[in-house]
């Protein structure tokens, strides 16, 4: 489901209930069954039938809430944290630079929460693979139930292994290998072992300190990995606010337009002034949308490594 898409609301259906831009929540629905939420109680009979992505009233007149299908990146905001997680910013920058798509196969360590899994199976669906391995059995034991529930096996293999003491376990299958573990430096050897040695392999670590990233480029360096770099993704925000346009009378006559002024200060300034009249005739003035970037940037989670292994040449 997480790499499909379907039209209308079934019997059985996991669905994402969107409450508000901060609040959304997963429910499974069920022919007579009822969600209570804060903004009132609805019945899964309203939404069975329906268009995925419409508003459902709430019973009992309190509020309404959209039921929308679920997605990778909706899943990332609604799946319970039994970890810390990666986000989208950083899920599709390692995405695009492991040069991920339909067909590739990919080694993933830890699963965690499977937060990152679910995007990795939709990028690379329906031809590709991903295994992906936890050494906590209940976390593993957790993804795996709901990689069942989210019919994705047969895109995901999840193993319950400690990949720092045993490797992966694989030899010349995979595309590109992510790591997201307390000491990528000991996987090194193993994921090369894991890549394909007919075309370029990457590998990508996602570590939270610098030390980490040194130690991870020396043994990627020491493993003959190639074009080692480290990027940080962090988040700006834009501001989007709409300013006035002087038009060409008002600047051959050297009017001053404060661009602070929202539309009804700037009427009344002109009625003031007796550069317009009531009805706003006369006025010709335009407005523009901007956006102005945020002083600050944030989103530090981790530094991602990203190298490449150059293709074995066969004299
Ligand atoms: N990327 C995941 C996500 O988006 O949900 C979160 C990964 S979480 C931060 C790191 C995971 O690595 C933890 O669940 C931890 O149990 C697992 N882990 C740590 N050491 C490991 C090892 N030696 N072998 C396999 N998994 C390991």
């Amino acid at each position: 489901m997480f790499h499909q898409y379907k039209n209308v609301i079934e019997d059985g259906d996991l669905v994402v209930v969107y409450l508000n831009p901060e609040s959304m929540l997963t429910a499974t629905v069920k022919a007579g069954g009822i969600l209570n939420n804060k903004y009132g109680s609805f019945k899964h009979n309203d939404m069975i039938g329906r268009k995925y992505g419409t508003m459902v009233k709430s019973h009992d007149g309190k509020g309404f809430v959209y039921i929308l299908h679920p997605t990778p990146a909706l899943w990332t905001q609604v799946v319970p944290h039994r970890t810390q997680i990666l986000y989208l910013p950083d899920i599709s920058f390692i995405s695009m630079y492991l040069d991920l798509k339909p067909g590739k196969v990919v080694i993933e360590s830890g699963t965690g929460s499977g937060s990152f899994s679910h995007s990795l199976v939709r990028t690379i669906a329906p031809t590709g693979h991903l295994y992906t391995f936890e050494y906590h059995e209940l976390r593993a034991e957790t993804a795996r139930k709901e990689f069942i529930e989210h019919n994705l096996t047969d895109i995901v293999t999840i193993e319950h292994r400690d990949v720092l003491a045993n490797g992966f376990g694989k030899v010349g299958i995979a595309d590109a290998v992510f790591l997201d573990l307390p000491a990528p430096w000991d996987a090194v050897a193993s994921a090369k072992e894991a890549l394909r040695r007919d075309t370029i392999g990457r590998v990508c670590s996602f570590s939270p300190c610098i030390e980490q990233v040194q130690r991870t480029a020396l043994a990627l360096d020491e493993h003959g990995f190639a074009d080692i770099r480290m990027y940080e993704c962090l988040v700006k925000d834009h501001e989007i606010r709409t300013l006035p346009m002087p038009d060409i009378e008002e600047a051959i006559n050297g009017q001053k337009v404060n661009f602070k002024l929202n539309k009804n200060d700037r009427k009344k300034r002109k009625l003031e002034s007796g550069t317009s009249t009531p009805t706003g005739e006369g006025s010709t003035s335009s407005e523009v949308m901007l956006s102005k970037p945020a002083d600050q940037a944030r989103g530090h989670t981790s530094y991602l490594t990203f190298a490449i292994l150059a293709p074995e040449v066969k004299i």
